[in-house]
């Protein structure tokens, strides 16, 4: 999350929030920000969810972790049977070998693309974190959003919501 200077924005709708659940960074979300960073389009925002896409978010990173762990098993009983069986045997081709690291390098291209993110921790305020690393600059935002404790919690439009996934 450090080094970040980009807007607050929920992952499930691309809205800036102002409360919400913090969004694990993990190695697909660095990789694609890294690769962004190399083009010089990385927003560096700060990813959250926000209270009304969190179910629909957890549901979707249900469905993908059983996808993964599918593909992963799938891929593994593959390599046992096209790969590693032929080579004891000594009857492994070029051919299957190739096709072997084709169909992987599909799959998890495939998960790759369809990444969905995991919620790291609980409901907390924008710009505030639960690491110790943080803490100052947590204090320091969460003194500063006394002054509105109004909450200004962003409520989504469903239908614009809806308009713009199916745009995606
Ligand atoms: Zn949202």
């Amino acid at each position: 999350m450090e080094g970040l200077t980009g807007k607050s924005v929920c992952v499930v709708d691309g809205k800036e929030v102002k409360k919400g659940y913090r969004i694990k960074e993990d190695f697909v979300i660095r990789t694609i920000r890294s690769i962004k960073k190399s083009l010089g389009i990385a927003k560096n925002n700060k990813l959250f969810v926000c209270e009304e896409h969190k179910e629909l978010l957890i549901k979707k990173r249900k469905n993908y972790e059983r996808i993964a762990i599918i593909i992963s098993v799938s891929l593994a009983a593959l390599f046992i049977f096209a790969v590693f069986l032929p080579l004891i045997e000594g009857r492994l081709t070029v051919f299957s070998f190739i096709s072997f690291l084709l169909i992987t390098v599909l799959m998890f291209g495939m998960l790759f693309l369809s990444h969905v993110p995991r919620i790291e921790e609980k409901l907390s305020k924008v710009g505030t974190t639960s690491t110790s690393k943080n803490k100052r600059s947590s204090l320091k935002s969460k003194s500063e959003n006394k002054g509105n404790k109004s909450g200004r919690v962003i409520k989504h439009k469903k239908r614009k919501t809806k308009a713009k996934k199916k745009g995606k």
